[in-house]
């Protein structure tokens, strides 16, 4: 039966824009999706979706799409075939190899990827057989830190335990806004709703965060406002208080090492030193510390508004201090390490300080390059980038220094974007590559692996045929890979098997195949052992010695240079210096909804600045007012809106935003590239883990415009 013919049907399914990977049900009629809702019946979610995920359907459906392969020829865009398309970028990836070498290839991997299981190992293999090391993504942009403090600290990666929030008695939570970002580094059904139920049972809930968000209040819990940047020093604060109050769980001696180095490190950060850094009080800073040391069980979570910071590494280790010293690691209402379909914790294994080098622009952890410096590989490397393959991702955007970014990649011979739309980069780019979105192709949650606080996985079907042309990452790097003589899954005799064997493989230490994932309910299986405590020091720990390292040595330096930091914090908030952070909307996530009308209606038709109305008081500006923002990296003009959520001394802007004249909606309300005022260069990320420094930063503020409206203060 052809699929106009198809009677209406409804398709289980699960969305992939961030870790909850929420169930959804698609209704599919003659072919077409006609629509989407959350899944009731989802044995995780029941029933919850957020306007995001529902709002995918748009994405799926939007006329800009990209639906066939397209060649830049001069400043036209011509459509030609895959078999063209795939010779095209092929000859012109050995053109560029044979002139220059494998090194002058470069690859920038965005973070929709990470919810889709065989893009990674598909580009993987595709770029390790090219022979090029110059490797960029997205993480290093939000969630690099993360990745480095659980290696220095528990020796693997992949370890990151999860606040068990159904069972705590208190909550800290750093830089997340759960109510609107839903989660990152932990897949949970509606997190707020869950914050909301433990605090109705009597949990104690604190969020730190420079604005008073949408998820604090008396139905959750009150935020502490910190000045920006300095949650490593509250950190440090909370651990000494808590060392010279309650003391360290009995645990720590017997589990931990450099224990005598963690606690001479925060014996220089009383709540006394540390307040007017932070600019919470003393006496505040002690209550959290006594009450998170002494409740039977508490939980700790850590996100972007902090990774994102100057500190992320440190403050991420500290947030592991805080959770071990307390004996909350690995209890039940604590933080638990989350196993789900395959215990991911080996896989991770690296030794953290044999993990760095001295690169061309200075020292940095090996792996993912800082993208702070892909402008510097192409401009100012002395074997200099040439050709960048762009998966899934919008670095014109995405890394702060857009104009030099811009100027890099005019430079450069060959630029290849594989994509769902041509975006800002795609503009620059020398091929458009149609890939598929999260209804067009099979998968499984792969993301929320260690990470769940109700541990399953589940397989997708596509919902759909993929539209026109568009094609799965895979098949589009393995087609490559092909035309270059490499290996590829289109030579096996089934490659779609050759493709889900990992996955096949990883299910065995479940008793499970991936045959059987499919044919459960819902293509569905639910792991009963759920979120267990018990295990974590000795299944998990991938130390040699079974130890957590309370104080790793190659922290060395950058905890010496906190102390510097700790006094130019001070300064800086005595000052009045005004420090820009990011915010995020419910209708936003990164740039992916730039383009979807129903999320950017009325008064999102721009990002606008937060400031608050003492500031803006003393900048004479108001409401509705343009001014020009200024770093000392560069500028922008923005929108003035007046919010006394945010703390005096910051201002809050959304990122995504910026023209992009491929997509007719980013291209009328494009509102503005914040990342423009973000530093890029050597210097201009966190050397333990190549984590660009993105919040936070110094700017001022000029009107543009004078309002004539006397501001008040209501
Ligand atoms: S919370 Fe995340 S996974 Fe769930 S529907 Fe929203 S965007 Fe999708």
């Amino acid at each position: 039966m052809s699929d106009a013919l198809e009677i209406k049907r409804e398709v289980s399914t699960f969305c992939r824009v961030c870790e909850p990977a929420c169930g959804l049900v698609a209704t599919v009629d003659g072919g077409q999706i006609v629509h989407v809702r959350a899944d009731d019946d989802h044995p995780v979610s029941k029933g919850f979706a957020c306007t995001k995920g529902i709002a995918s359907l748009d994405i799926h459906r939007d006329p800009d799409r990209l639906n066939h392969p397209q060649h830049r020829v001069g400043d036209r865009w011509e459509r030609v075939t895959w078999d063209d398309a795939i010779s095209g970028v092929a000859s012109e990836l050995r053109g560029v190899i044979e002139r220059h070498g494998p090194q002058a290839v470069a690859a920038y991997v965005g973070n929709p990827s990470a919810f889709n299981t065989l893009a990674g190992p598909a580009t993987g293999s595709f770029f390790a057989q090219l022979g090029m090391s110059r490797y960029f993504s997205s993480g290093t942009q939000d969630c690099a830190n993360k990745f480095a403090g659980s290696e220095a600290v528990f020796g693997s990666s992949t370890i990151h335990p999860i606040p068990d929030i159904a069972n705590t008695d208190a909550l800290l939570v750093l830089g997340a806004n759960p109510r609107v970002s839903k989660g990152s580094f932990i897949s949970i059904s509606n997190m707020y709703r869950e914050i909301m139920q433990a605090s109705a049972r009597g949990a104690t809930i604190w969020f730190v965060n420079p604005r008073r968000t949408e998820s604090s209040g008396e139905r959750t819990g009150e935020t502490l406002q910190i000045v920006p940047g300095t949650d490593v020093f509250l950190l440090a604060a909370l651990i000494h208080e808590i060392d010279a109050g309650p003391g360290f769980d009995r645990c720590v001696d017997g589990r931990g090492k450099h224990v005598d180095e963690l606690r001479a490190f925060v014996a220089g950060y009383s709540a006394d030193t540390v307040a007017p850094i932070v600019g919470i009080d003393a006496a505040t800073i002690r209550d959290v510390a006594t009450t998170f040391a002494t409740v039977p069980r508490a939980a700790v979570h850590m996100s972007t508004g902090v990774n994102m910071g100057r500190h992320g590494t440190l403050a991420y280790w500290l947030v592991h201090m805080l959770s071990f010293v307390t004996g909350n690691l690995d209890r039940e209402g604590g933080n638990v390490l989350s196993v789900g379909f395959y215990a991911s914790a080996k896989a991770g294994r690296r030794d953290y300080g044999a993990g760095f080098v001295d690169g061309e622009f200075g020292p940095m952890r090996r792996g993912s390059l800082p993208g702070t410096l892909l402008a510097d590989h192409i401009l100012d490397s002395e074997s200099p980038v040439k050709a960048l393959i762009v998966l899934a991702g919008n670095p014109l955007f995405t890394i702060g220094g857009e104009e030099r970014l811009r100027e890099a990649f005019e430079s450069l011979e060959l630029i290849v974007c594989v994509d769902l739309y041509r975006n800002a980069t795609g503009d620059l780019a020398h091929w458009l590559l149609p890939s598929t979105d999260m209804f067009e192709r099979p998968d499984i949650n792969i993301t929320g692996l260690g990470l769940q606080s109700e541990p399953w996985i589940q397989w997708t079907d596509a919902v759909v045929e993929p539209h026109a042309e568009r094609r799965e990452e895979w098949r589009i790097f393995a087609a490559l890979a092909k035309e270059m003589g490499f290996r590829s899954p289109l030579d096996a005799d089934d490659p779609e098997t050759e493709v889900w064997a990992r996955t096949d493989h990883m299910l065995t230490g479940r008793g499970l195949s991936l045959d059987e994932v499919r044919a459960a309910p819902k293509g569905t299986v639910k792991f009963e052992d759920g979120l267990a405590a018990g295990e974590f020091y000795d299944r998990h720990l991938q130390h040699a010695d079974g130890r957590v390292d309370c104080c790793p040595d190659a922290f060395g330096p950058s905890i010496a240079a906190l102390a510097d930091e700790a006094v130019a914090a001070s300064d800086a908030s005595a000052s009045g210096e005004l420090r820009l952070i990011s915010r995020r909307d419910t209708r936003m996530h990164n740039s992916w909804f730039s383009n979807v009308e129903s999320l950017k209606r009325g008064t999102r038709s721009n990002n606008p600045l937060d400031v608050h109305v003492d500031d803006a008081t003393r900048l004479g500006v108001g409401d509705g007012d343009r001014v020009v923002v200024r770093s000392d990296w560069g500028e922008i003009e923005a929108t003035v809106r007046l919010d006394d959520a945010v703390r005096p001394g910051v201002v809050a802007i959304e990122h995504g935003w910026g023209r992009q004249s491929g997509m007719r909606l980013a291209n009328d309300k494009p509102g503005v590239n914040v990342n423009r005022l973000l530093p890029s260069g050597p210097g201009s990320f966190d050397p333990l883990s190549n984590q660009a420094w993105m919040t936070g930063i110094p700017v001022t503020i000029s009107p543009l415009t004078i309002s004539p409206v006397t501001i008040s203060a209501g």
